[in-house]
C-alpha cells in the first residue's frame, strides 16, 4: 500500500540548454511560463546552462576556456566554474520575467536546499530541503532554480554530473510533492529512437518509468536515468516535451496508470532503439596455467576503477566492453598481469528496449535478420527481460539503429 500524498498545485518546469540559448527560444520559454501561470499553479523553474558545447556560456565552453589558458583548477574550484552557466541562465530568465511584470526570485542549488556529498563534478544528492522554495512560492513568486548544482555539508558548491539539471528538476519535484515535472527540450518528447539518426522516429505518448529508465541507461540522452529513478521513487509524473511546440510530449508514469490512457492499455513489444558509441570490446581468452581467469580480470578492472559493460563470461574466457577512453589503460592492466587481451576499439552498443520482449520467440531472429540484411556483422550480443543488446562497429551504428527501427515497425 502506498500512502497518498496530497498534491500541492506545484509545477516544476525544466528548460534545457537549447531552450534558453537564443532570444527567440526564450520567447517560447516565456510562453510556457505564462500559460501555466494562467492556470494558477505555483511555478518552479529549473534551468540548465545556455546552449551546447561551443556556445559562450555552455558548461563545456566554460571548462575549455580554463584549460586553454593552461591552468587546471582543482575539482572544488572547477565546480564553482561549472556552476556559473546555470546562474547566467537563471538571471537572464528572471530579467525577462521582470520586464513582463512577473515576480520571481533566483535561488542557487544551495539556497533551494540541495545537500550533496562532496564528490565534486559528480556529486550525489543526500537530501533536498526546499523550505525556502516553498516560502517564496507561498509569497506568490515564480522560483527560478539553477539546475545541476548543490552544496556539500561543508558548504561548498558541488555539481551533479551529466544530465544534472534533469536530476535537479525531478528531485525538487519529489521534495515539493509537485503535481508534475515538465522537462522542456528541443524534441517532441521521447521518441522511438534519436530523431537525429532515425528520421521517422515517432513520439511516444506514454512510457513507464521503467521503459524510459532502460532507454536512458542505454544511451537515449533525452532525459537522465538518475532523474527518472528519483521521479519513480516519489511517483511524480514527468512530461518530456518540446519548448518550440505546444504538443503535450511524452507522459512518463507508472505502467498501472496506463489504465487512464485513451486505449486503456499500452502493450507493445518494443519501446525504442538506443545506442552508445565509442566503446572497445576486450577479449581475454583462457590461458594455460592461469587459474580463475575471469575472476582476476574483473577484480583488476574494479581495482582500477574501470567500468565494464556488456559482459559475457564463458569457459573459454571473458568478453566485455569499456569506453574507448579507458581502453588503453584496461589493456595495459591485463598485460601487466601476464594475460594476452585483444582490444577492438570504435564499437557501438545498440539496444532494442521493450517490456514485451521477454520470452517472445523469434525476436532475436528478427534482430539478426535485420542486421545481416544490411551486411552488419554482430560482434557480440546479450539479453535481459527488457533489452536485447548487440555490439557493432561504430561505422555500422546508424544503419543498425535504422534497420532495427524499421524491423520492429516503430514508425507506425
Ligand atoms: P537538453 O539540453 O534540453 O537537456 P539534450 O540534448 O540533453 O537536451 O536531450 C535532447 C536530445 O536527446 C535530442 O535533441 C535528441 O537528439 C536526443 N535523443 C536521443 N535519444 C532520443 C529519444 N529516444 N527521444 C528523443 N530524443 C532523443
Ligand atoms: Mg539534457
Amino acid at each position: 500500500m502506498s500512502t497518498v500524498v496530497e498534491k500541492q498545485n506545484i509545477l516544476v518546469q525544466k528548460f534545457g540548454g537549447t531552450s534558453l540559448s537564443t532570444p527567440e527560444a526564450r520567447v517560447h520559454v516565456l510562453r510556457h511560463i505564462k500559460r501555466e501561470l494562467a492556470e494558477q499553479v505555483k511555478l518552479v523553474i529549473v534551468v540548465s546552462a545556455m546552449g551546447r558545447s561551443g556556445d559562450p556560456y555552455a558548461t563545456d565552453t566554460l571548462l575549455e576556456s580554463t584549460v586553454l589558458n593552461g591552468s587546471i583548477p582543482s575539482p572544488r574550484e572547477r565546480d564553482l566554474l561549472m556552476g556559473c552557466g546555470e546562474m547566467i541562465s537563471a538571471v537572464t530568465l528572471s530579467g525577462i520575467l521582470n520586464s513582463e511584470g512577473i515576480a520571481s526570485i533566483v535561488l542557487t542549488g544551495a539556497q533551494a536546499g540541495f545537500i550533496t556529498d562532496d564528490n565534486f563534478g559528480n556529486a550525489r544528492i543526500l537530501a533536498v530541503r526546499p523550505d525556502r522554495v516553498s516560502r517564496e512560492l507561498d509569497s506568490g513568486k515564480v522560483v527560478i532554480v539553477t539546475g545541476f548544482q548543490g552544496q556539500s555539508e561543508a558548504g561548498d558548491l558541488t555539481t551533479l554530473g551529466r544530465g544534472g539539471s534533469d536530476t535537479s528538476a525531478t528531485a525538487l519535484g519529489a521534495a515539493l510533492h509537485a503535481d508534475m515535472v515538465d522537462i522542456y527540450t528541443d524534441v517532441n518528447g521521447i521518441l522511438t529512437a534519436d530523431p537525429r539518426i532515425v528520421e521517422d522516429a515517432k513520439p511516444l505518448a506514454y512510457v513507464s518509468y521503467n521503459e524510459i529508465c532502460n532507454m536512458a541507461h542505454q544511451g537515449a540522452k533525452v532525459i537522465h536515468p538518475r532523474a527518472v529513478e528519483i521521479a519513480m521513487q516519489a511517483q511524480v509524473p514527468v512530461r518530456v516535451r518540446s519548448t518550440f511546440a505546444d504538443t503535450e510530449g511524452t507522459l512518463v508514469t507508472q505502467s498501472e496508470r496506463f489504465a487512464d490512457t485513451p486505449t486503456g492499455v499500452v502493450d507493445r513489444l518494443v519501446t525504442g532503439i538506443a545506442y552508445v558509441n565509442n566503446v572497445t570490446q576486450i577479449t581475454v581468452g583462457q590461458q594455460e596455467g592461469v587459474e580463475h581467469l575471469q575472476l582476476k580480470v574483473f577484480q583488476a578492472m574494479a581495482e582500477n576503477s574501470i567500468s565494464v559493460d556488456f559482459i559475457n563470461v564463458t569457459p573459454f574466457g571473458a568478453v566485455y566492453t569499456v569506453f574507448d577512453s579507458e581502453a588503453e589503460r584496461a589493456l595495459a592492466v591485463l598485460e601487466e598481469m601476464g594475460l594476452q587481451p585483444t582490444g577492438l576499439s570504435g564499437c557501438a552498443k545498440v539496444s532494442v528496449i521493450g517490456g514485451g520482449i521477454n520470452g517472445v520467440p523469434g525476436i532475436m531472429a528478427r534482430i539478426v535478420a535485420a542486421l545481416t540484411g544490411q551486411n552488419i556483422p554482430i560482434l557480440q550480443s546479450a539479453d535481459s527481460n527488457t533489452t536485447i543488446w548487440v555490439l557493432v562497429k561504430k561505422e555500422d551504428m546508424v544503419q543498425a539503429v535504422r534497420a532495427l527501427h524499421s524491423q520492429f515497425q516503430l514508425h507506425l
